[in-house]
Formats: C-alpha cells, sequence, structure tokens
C-alpha cells in the first residue's frame, strides 16, 4: 500500500484541518474499512463541537483576507492545486479505488476530473463578470458585479469521495469564498489525503489558513454545518433524505442551499436505436461503479419492436461482466460500499419479486475467495413495471429494471413518472424522437442525452436535477453565480438628483 505513505496516509490520523494545521478533535473516531478486502485501512479523528467552532471562526478570519485577493491570483492557487493532483492522479486514484471500492480506471478518472475542474476553474477566475445596464436617469450608470459570499459548507457522498469536493471547492475558491468539507464518513481518508494535497500549494503561496478547512465526522457535523449561520451556502450531495433534512434546516435560517441528490434515470431505447451503442452505454450505466452513482442507469424503457433483442444482447453481455477487486484492471464491477448497502440491494431483490417482477440475469451475493469482505454481489435485471414501489425508488447497487413501451409518448411519461430528476437519454436515429424527448415536453430531468447514456457527464455543462434531485447546478457553464452574491450598482456622475420612476420629491 505504497500509495498510502504517498499521500501522507498514517493508520491513526487526525480528523479536522484548517488548512497546514491538523488537530485531533474529540468526535468518535471514525475507522475506515475498505470494501475490495474487508481490512482496517486507517482510523482518523472527528471534529467535536469545539473544535468545529474553532475551525470555523478560523475560516471567518481567512475569508476576510483572502476576499481580497484578486480572483486571478486566486485562480493560480487552484491551477497549482491541479498540478498537485496531476502528480499525485495514480496514487489518489489508488486510495480512491481502494477506500471506496470503484474500478482504478474509475478512480483515475475520478481525479482526472479534479484536474479538469481546476483547470475549469483558473479559467473562470478571469470570467466571473457581470452585466452592464442602460440606466432610465440621465448621467447615470447602472452595472451588476459578483461578490464572494463567505464560507461555503460542503456535505459530500461516499460514492465520488474526492470529485464532489472539488466541484464545489475549486469554484468557490476563484470566486472568494472559504470552504468547510464534511466529507462521508465512509470514506475519510480520501479527503484527508486531498487536504494534505492542497495544503502543500497554500504552504507555498501563503494562503491564509482557513480557506481550506475540513471536519471529518458523522451526520451530526453535517446538521451544525446545515444550522450555521455563519454559513451562507451549504452545499450537499448525497440521498433525498438527507436533502430534505439538510435544505429544511438551511431554509429556516434563510440561508441558501444547493443540493444534488439520488436519481433514478433511465435510457428509453427506441426501434430506431442503434442497439450497438445503445447495449454499451445500458451496460456500463448500469453496472459501472457497482451501480452506485447518482447518475447510474436504473430503468431501461424498451421498444416492444427491439425488446427481445435488447435483453437477448443483455444477457449476454451480463454473462462477460467480470467481478472483483477493483484494483485489477481484469474486473469491470468491485464490491459495493458496505454490508449495509448489499442488506438494501437483498431488500430491492424480494421487493421486486413481491411485486409480480422476475429476473432475466440473477443477482446474489457472492463468496469464497476473493470475495472475502461480503460486499460483492452480482448485477442482475428484472422485467419490472414502472409503477412498482421499488422501481420508483433508488436503490443503489447494480439492478437493471426493464420496462417495455409502445408509443414515444408513453416511454417519456414512465421516464418522466418517478420523483428524481436527474439524467435521462434517448438511444434513436430518428430526429423527431430525438427532439421530442428533448423538448419542452420531453425528458423533466436536469440531463437529457441523445445517443449517450445516463451515467458520466463532462464537467462543462452545469450538472444537477431537478424534483427530488434538489434542483441544484454545479461544475460548468454559469453555476460559478450559485457561490457568489449579486450586487446592483447605480451610479450618479451629475449635479441633478433625478429619482427612479420619474417621482418628484422638492424640498
Ligand atoms: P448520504 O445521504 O447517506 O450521506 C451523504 C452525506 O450527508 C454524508 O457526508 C453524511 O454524513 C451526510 N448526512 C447524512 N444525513 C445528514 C443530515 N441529516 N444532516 C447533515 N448531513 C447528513 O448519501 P451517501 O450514501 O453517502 O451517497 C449516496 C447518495 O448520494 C445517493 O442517493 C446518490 O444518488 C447521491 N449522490 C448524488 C449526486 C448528485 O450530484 N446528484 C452525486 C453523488 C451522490
Amino acid at each position: 500500500m505504497e500509495f498510502l505513505k504517498h499521500l501522507s496516509i498514517q493508520p491513526h490520523n487526525p480528523g479536522v484541518s484548517t488548512g497546514t494545521k491538523w488537530f485531533e478533535g474529540a468526535g468518535a473516531r471514525l475507522s475506515s474499512y475498505s470494501p475490495v478486502d474487508g481490512k482496517l485501512i486507517a482510523t482518523t479523528g472527528a471534529a467535536d463541537r469545539e473544535t468545529y467552532d474553532q475551525a470555523i471562526a478560523q475560516a471567518r478570519q481567512a475569508f476576510a483576507v483572502w476576499r481580497n485577493w484578486p480572483a486571478p491570483r486566486r485562480g493560480e492557487v487552484v491551477r497549482r492545486i491541479g498540478e498537485s493532483l496531476r502528480a499525485h492522479k495514480d496514487d489518489l486514484g489508488k486510495l480512491v479505488s481502494y477506500e471506496m471500492g470503484k474500478s482504478l480506471q474509475e478512480g483515475w478518472g475520478e481525479v482526472q476530473e479534479m484536474i479538469d475542474i481546476c483547470d475549469l476553474a483558473v479559467g473562470m477566475s478571469r470570467q466571473l463578470h457581470g452585466l452592464t445596464m442602460h440606466s432610465e436617469r440621465a448621467a447615470h450608470r447602472m452595472y451588476e458585479q459578483w461578490h464572494p459570499l463567505g464560507i461555503v459548507g460542503i456535505i459530500s457522498a461516499f460514492n465520488f469521495p474526492v470529485a464532489v469536493w472539488s466541484w464545489n471547492a475549486m469554484i468557490a475558491w476563484v470566486c472568494g469564498d472559504v470552504c468547510v468539507w464534511k466529507p462521508s464518513e465512509k470514506t475519510p481518508l480520501s479527503a484527508i489525503a486531498c487536504q494534505h494535497i492542497a495544503a502543500g500549494v497554500f504552504k507555498e503561496m501563503g494562503v491564509p489558513e482557513g480557506v481550506s478547512v475540513l471536519v471529518n465526522g458523522g451526520l451530526d457535523v453535517g446538521q451544525w454545518l446545515a444550522a450555521d449561520t455563519r454559513i451562507p451556502l451549504v452545499s450537499a450531495t448525497g440521498s433525498t433524505r438527507m436533502g430534505k433534512a439538510v435544505g429544511t434546516t438551511v431554509a429556516t435560517r434563510l440561508g441558501r442551499s444547493l443540493l444534488e441528490l439520488g436519481g433514478n434515470n433511465a435510457i428509453i431505447i427506441t426501434e430506431n436505436a442503434d442497439l450497438d451503442i445503445a447495449i454499451r452505454a445500458a451496460v456500463f450505466g448500469a453496472v459501472g461503479t457497482a451501480g452506485q452513482r447518482c447518475t447510474t442507469t436504473r430503468r431501461l424503457i424498451v421498444h416492444e419492436n427491439v425488446y427481445d433483442a435488447v435483453l437477448s444482447r443483455l444477457r449476454n453481455a451480463y454473462a462477460h461482466l467480470h467481478i472483483g477487486d477493483p484494483l485489477d484492471p481484469a474486473n469491470h464491477v468491485g464490491p459495493l460500499i458496505d454490508k449495509d448497502a448489499v442488506t438494501n440491494y437483498l431488500s430491492a431483490l424480494d421487493a421486486v419479486r413481491a411485486a409480480g417482477g422476475s429476473f432475466a440475469v440473477e443477482g446474489g451475493v457472492l463468496s469464497g475467495p476473493g470475495y472475502e469482505s461480503g460486499c460483492y454481489v452480482k448485477p442482475c435485471i428484472a422485467e419490472a413495471r414502472n409503477d412498482f414501489d421499488i422501481v420508483q425508488h433508488e436503490t443503489f447497487a447494480p439492478i437493471l429494471y426493464l420496462i417495455r413501451f409502445k408509443t414515444l409518448e408513453e416511454a417519456i411519461a414512465f421516464q418522466n413518472d418517478v420523483p428524481q430528476g436527474l439524467s435521462s437519454s434517448i438511444m434513436t436515429l430518428n430526429l423527431r424522437e430525438a427532439e421530442r424527448f428533448l423538448s419542452a415536453a420531453g425528458s423533466d430531468c436536469g440531463i437529457a442525452n441523445v445517443n449517450i447514456g445516463t451515467s458520466g457527464a463532462e464537467i462543462g455543462g452545469a450538472f444537477g436535477g431537478e424534483k427530488e434531485t434538489g434542483g441544484g447546478r454545479e461544475s460548468g457553464s454559469d453555476a460559478w453565480k450559485a457561490y457568489m452574491r449579486r450586487q446592483t450598482n447605480t451610479i450618479n456622475y451629475d449635479t441633478q438628483l433625478p429619482l427612479a420612476q420619474g417621482i418628484k420629491f422638492d424640498i
């Protein structure tokens, strides 16, 4: 495990950091077990209320300085973090893979996404621009500018243990904010490694202590962030259950929240689809990251004329999947994150049967050599109906529901008829079908693709979804605006004081 050493991970790690300084934290220690082999990787401290408050106080002090750094200089800090991530890509990708269980290709891909976000944020640091407007009053100038918000709280999920932080932090930093990160208690070591990488750059560039705060801990630490009036924006990624709790708490104090929650993503395969592409997209979408992506393909809505052909090709593809150690490049599918996830997977299989569904590819838990952690399950395919209760839920596991349709209207209705609204796609070579799917009467998701699966988005676009997915947008386009406050400025350079709307007020 050379990569642990290269990333400064010790057997016992402090849980709280304000940048270059580390504090033990008196909260209940976290133990990180690898789902790959079930072994304890290392432990970390966790924040208690007192350490948390001290860290937030440090972040406030840092903000008072950091907001005055020119944005391109803040961009230079982010550029160097990107360089350091390039140097650590191999090791960090391995840690992500070992701690979380995704394939090494996807572990490296996640670090590459962090690097890409750094590059995007560097460019943005020179483009945080507002509009100018024409004033209705003579000799007046009106424009808007975007100022930093303050402390951005980041609550992240286990399945993207490092990328979610970078989606938020790199952009928040160029915007002039400071960040407080509460990572998933299931992947604290990946977070510690990121903090060490950033700290190296902070030291070199004299970045104020407190620009990057890490507070490891359980959901209690997330609750402190949500309720903290010193934190104007809480960006929370995770389950819809968590988002409802965090969103409600933040709304009660009239703070801002940016919510990136669960998905229930579908691919529609019409009779005009290129089935070679459709099957590849569906299989990667359904089994990649062992079905633990927010954009995982959970439902395949297939036209009755190609249903049998699709099913037979899927069966064939699933028969060729290698399940096992995700660090071995020969394997396609690694483990679920822990045994609780395996229990949820098994309950979902029972629920499918109880609802009257059947399995075209059977599931089950794997045991024997190589599967000692008890977290490896078989990706499976169920023939189901869209209105089954279990199909309406996001089960974070590789279970694909096959649903048959006759007309495109019906397919789009199925696609939209779930509580979540993250990612969607249509497989068709027919222009009319594609355009109807993308129209106002088409997909109701934040992401809608044609001839691309639901899983794996590019960072250049704004990422997020509607309905129970939470409505937040991160990454590209103008998503940076969520991390800033807008100010409208009107300047009078005349000797008169005309009032807006022509109101007269003579004294
Ligand atoms: P989770 O909701 O269990 O935990 C996510 C984070 O929230 C953790 O850090 C946890 O400690 C914290 N948390 C949980 N309850 C909280 C509360 N009441 N108050 C404050 N903090 C709380 O989610 P998970 O199992 O780690 O991740 C899987 C979920 O995340 C899936 O639903 C997946 O779709 C979603 N996800 C969404 C996106 C997206 O961009 N839309 C990306 C990744 C993951």
